[in-house]
């Protein structure tokens, strides 16, 4: 004879199985066409963010949310430009106060390694230092068609993620 606990997690293990994946897949395919971003812009990068989400590159039709609400409502936080050793406590605060699962992109030079000012005193060497980052987009400033191939990586390396 089974023993009750054995037979719920032998239950359990066939329901994993069976709806784990398509689960998985559902639940990722939702995520990926609703990213809420909140932008985070201290420099001259903001200009070509500001004309990648013109009508004709048009995010949204990636599914790449207009930024407005909450924090608590974003899942995705993209930093450009650069970020001083004063500023870099409330960049952590806002990824802090955003809820999992969320991700990050680092956009230019001076998010990734700080740019003209890499070896400034008071300049962060890379948003990395601070948080992970999932895609980096280079240049000085990244064309808006480096934006979208950076939101189409995201996609996908959101589609393959684990359920956690
Ligand atoms: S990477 Fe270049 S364009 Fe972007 S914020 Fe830095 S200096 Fe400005």
């Amino acid at each position: 004879m089974v023993a009750p606990n054995a037979l719920v997690g032998k239950v359990n293990e066939i329901l994993v199985q069976a709806i784990g994946e398509p689960l998985r897949y559902l639940v990722n395919w939702g995520r990926l066409y609703s990213l809420w971003p909140v932008h985070v812009e201290t420099a001259c990068c903001s200009i070509e963010f500001g004309a990648t989400h013109g009508p004709r590159f048009d995010p949204e039709r990636f599914g790449l949310l207009e930024a407005f609400g909450s924090l608590r409502q974003c899942d995705l936080l993209i930093v450009f430009g650069t970020v001083t050793r004063k500023f870099a406590p409330r960049l952590k605060m806002i990824y802090d106060q955003m809820p999992e699962p969320k991700w990050v992109i680092a956009m230019g030079a001076c998010a990734i390694t700080g740019g003209l000012y890499f070896d400034s005193y008071n300049v962060l060497p890379g948003i990395d230092d601070l948080m992970p980052v999932d895609v980096y987009i280079p240049g000085c400033p990244p064309r808006p068609e480096s934006v979208l191939q950076a939101l189409i990586m995201l996609q996908e390396k959101i589609r393959k993620s684990k359920l956690r």
